[in-house]
């Protein structure tokens, strides 16, 4: 649930952004840089004779506006100018070759036109540098991106798309520049130059110039694309990361909660088979009980022998020593006769201190050798109290009759051995 509310306010927060970000970058975010007289520092004349040729220019402030007084003189160099230049590569602050990044800047109003003619044209170029293929110390090898116009068409100055500025042919030839690089550049300008057109003719120019703006965002449309991919894709990623956890954090949780089951149900398991166990087992002994071996003899089995095992005198121990110490010997009792029978066998407490071992697959003469061999044991073990202890044995293989009589006939041959003096084994007769 909380997943999913965070996930909501995610989505409208990133559709806020998105709608406050293009309507910032299409409707506020403008930006301007104005160029004129008294703002701008770095102002200067140049002309041909910088090439050898021998044009005079300068350059003077008056009425808030920049004056070029242009001498045109034909000499050996074929392409004479005159041109207003403003740099920016001195402005406070700025490092070795770092100029101004114009590229935000969509268009450049020029308001500059001839004072004194009508027709000529005007050349607007900026130079940028780049380590790439320029060199810093070298002018010559900034980019010459301009473009040629006519300012006299239009009195109000002249609005010049920085996308109609192209670089020059003639500086792409002088410098060899590979292709990849003959693109314009905008984002390290050095130089902002104003000039006289390529067919200007020898004479005396005046050219005023009273601003120049350029006009554009604080961001390209590139940038705000970039920055709101960049927020979306983020955001998707880190839903991703967490959605995926929480699934993970989740199937944990269950499985944990299957084992807690799985291990419920074990303990039940247990609990059930030990509760079904000691409503078949002798508390006191933990031989079986009445209950218990009479599922022995609901099972088919052929070759069955029996013994009724009978402590001789056990009523003088429980006088003599007291109760406790006769329950102490009926437990050893017990387990003396279950580690000395084979484990097929099965002991149980018929009542008081008699007890039954049910013997499968043995026959009569082996049940005789096992309850002799037990009768020893117990005559030459070693009792608590020093005790001495003696037992007697009635032992039957199973006829064509019923466990009752069966059990019958061995409690029958008990009480023979009890009368012939007990501390002996008495076969019942077969009977069969
Ligand atoms: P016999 O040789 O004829 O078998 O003599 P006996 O004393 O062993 O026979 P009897 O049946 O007269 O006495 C059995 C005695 O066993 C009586 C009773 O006090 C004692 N007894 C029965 N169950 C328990 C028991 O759980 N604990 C103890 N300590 N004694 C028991
Ligand atoms: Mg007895
Ligand atoms: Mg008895």
């Amino acid at each position: 649930m909380e997943h999913r509310k965070l996930y909501s306010i995610t989505l409208v927060l990133l559709l806020v952004i998105t709608f406050v970000a293009i309507f910032l970058q299409f409707f506020l975010l403008e930006r301007t840089l104005v160029l004129r007289p008294g703002d701008t520092k770095y102002v200067s004349a140049i002309s041909d004779q910088s090439n050898g040729g021998s044009s005079v220019a300068r350059v003077i402030e008056k009425d808030g506006k920049w004056l070029l007084a242009c001498h045109i003189i034909a000499s050996e160099y074929s392409w004479p100018f005159c041109e207003i230049s403003i740099g920016f590569f001195q402005a406070p602050g700025s490092q070795k070759g770092e100029g101004i990044d114009l590229s935000t800047f969509s268009s450049v109003h020029v308001k500059a036109r001839y004072l004194n003619k009508g027709h000529e044209s005007l050349r607007f170029q900026l130079r940028n540098f780049n380590p790439a293929y320029g060199r810093l110390d070298d002018p010559g090898t900034w980019k010459y991106v301009g473009i040629e116009y006519w300012p006299q068409r239009s009195p109000e100055g002249n609005d010049i798309p920085l996308k109609s500025l192209q670089v020059a042919t003639w500086w792409i030839v002088e410098q060899k520049l590979p292709i990849k690089y003959a693109v314009p550049e905008f984002d390290n300008v050095m130089m902002l130059e104003l000039a006289t057109g390529n067919n200007i003719q020898p004479g005396e120019y005046l050219i005023e110039v009273e601003y120049i703006q350029f006009n554009g965002k604080y961001f390209t449309n590139s940038q705000i694309l970039l920055f709101l991919i960049s927020l979306w894709v983020s955001s998707a990623a880190c839903f991703l990361f967490y959605s995926l956890r929480l699934s993970y954090k989740q199937l944990s949780e269950t499985e944990k909660r299957a084992e807690d089951l799985r291990q419920l149900n074990q303990l039940l398991n247990v609990k059930t088979k030990e509760l079904k166990n000691q409503a078949e087992r002798d508390p006191l002994t933990g031989a079986l009980n009445r209950a218990g071996i009479e599922k022995i003899f609901t099972k088919e089995l052929e070759v069955l022998s029996l013994m009724f095992i009978d402590i001789d005198h056990f009523k003088s121990i429980n006088d003599n020593y007291g109760h406790a110490v006769g329950d102490e010997i009926l437990k050893e009792f017990s387990k003396l006769i279950s580690q000395n029978c084979r484990f097929t066998d099965f002991l149980a407490r018929w009542g008081g201190e008699e007890f039954l071992l049910v013997c499968p697959n043995t026959s009569l003469s082996d049940a005789y050798e096992l309850a002799q061999a037990l009768r020893r044991l117990i005559r030459d073990h070693q009792w608590t109290n020093n005790i001495r202890l003696t037992s007697s044995f009635g032992v039957a293989q199973l006829g064509d009759e019923s466990p009752t009589a069966f059990i019958e006939r061995a409690d029958k041959a008990l009480y023979d051995a009890k009368v012939r003096g007990r501390d002996q084994v008495v076969l019942s007769k077969s009977q069969t």
